[in-house]
């Protein structure tokens, strides 16, 4: 059976004192299940103190991005060796935050995902549709190339990332996709995958994930758990996730 995995995306929030707060009550209030883990993507600058907090505990953090590049002149951005050396499990890549105002493409997230894969890192590799997409009918069709891209470079590596598909209309709008919905589209993937013999790779949902319509959603057969922005940071309503999982 395929392990459940919920990972908060604290995107660009917090600061010493209130992750101080919130990284407590997860390693206070965390009672390690079998058959769940549970994990936080930070943002850079608090990787040490996420790595301070929770080295020891059962719960792993992550960054948010990573560089298709190992080291060199490329000012700004984090290499996947540094994530390493700060106890990183996970990368973030291709959310639809940096797809939309970074302008990440296919190719540049797919040589992320490689990037972070040749480090040790396990990518977290997000694809979606766009409202206007999914009105269109094009949802499978969209999904299919995000994933297809990564497949394709990763080859039989992608069994070593997790992909989470997160509706772009979803994502910190309070607008959930349907247990159905999310269903539906997870499916489509696990098949993708299983033909690309990685059909256990953790499927994780993302949009508006809440305590309320957590258990719902990791119930569908191909949910595996789910990435969760604005809830991650209220300690109460992520354990209250992670718990439904
Ligand atoms: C996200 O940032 O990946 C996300 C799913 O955000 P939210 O849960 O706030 O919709």
């Amino acid at each position: 059976m395929r392990e459940k995995l919920v990972v908060g995306n604290w995107k660009m929030n917090g600061g010493l004192a209130a992750n101080a707060r919130l990284l407590d009550r997860l390693v206070s209030d965390w009672q390690p299940t079998d058959g769940c883990k549970i994990a936080v993507c930070v943002p850079f600058p608090y990787l040490g103190q996420a790595q301070a907090a929770l080295g020891g505990s059962s719960i792993a953090w992550g960054a948010q991005d990573v560089s298709a590049h190992p080291s060199g002149a490329f000012t700004g951005e984090v290499g996947a060796a540094m994530l390493v050396e700060f106890g990183c499990r996970y990368a973030i890549v291709g959310h639809s935050e940096r797809r939309q105002m970074h302008r990440e493409g296919d190719e540049l997230v797919a040589a992320k995902a490689k990037a972070a894969l040749g480090a040790g890192v396990t990518p977290i590799v997000c694809i979606g549709e766009t409202l206007a997409q999914r009105d269109a009918g094009e949802t499978n069709a969209i999904v299919a190339r995000q994933l297809q891209a990564v497949i394709d470079v990763l080859g039989a590596d992608i069994g070593k990332a997790v992909v989470a598909y997160e509706p772009v209309w979803a994502i910190g709008t309070g607008r959930t996709a349907t247990p159905a919905q999310a269903q539906d589209v997870h499916a489509q993937l696990r098949a993708m995958l299983t033909k690309a013999r990685a059909a256990d790779v953790a499927l994780l949902y993302g949009g508006s994930v809440k305590a309320s319509n957590a258990r719902a959603l990791f119930g569908e057969r191909d949910v595996d758990g789910g990435l969760v922005g604005g809830a991650s940071l209220d300690a109460d309503e992520f354990l209250a996730i992670a718990r439904a999982a």
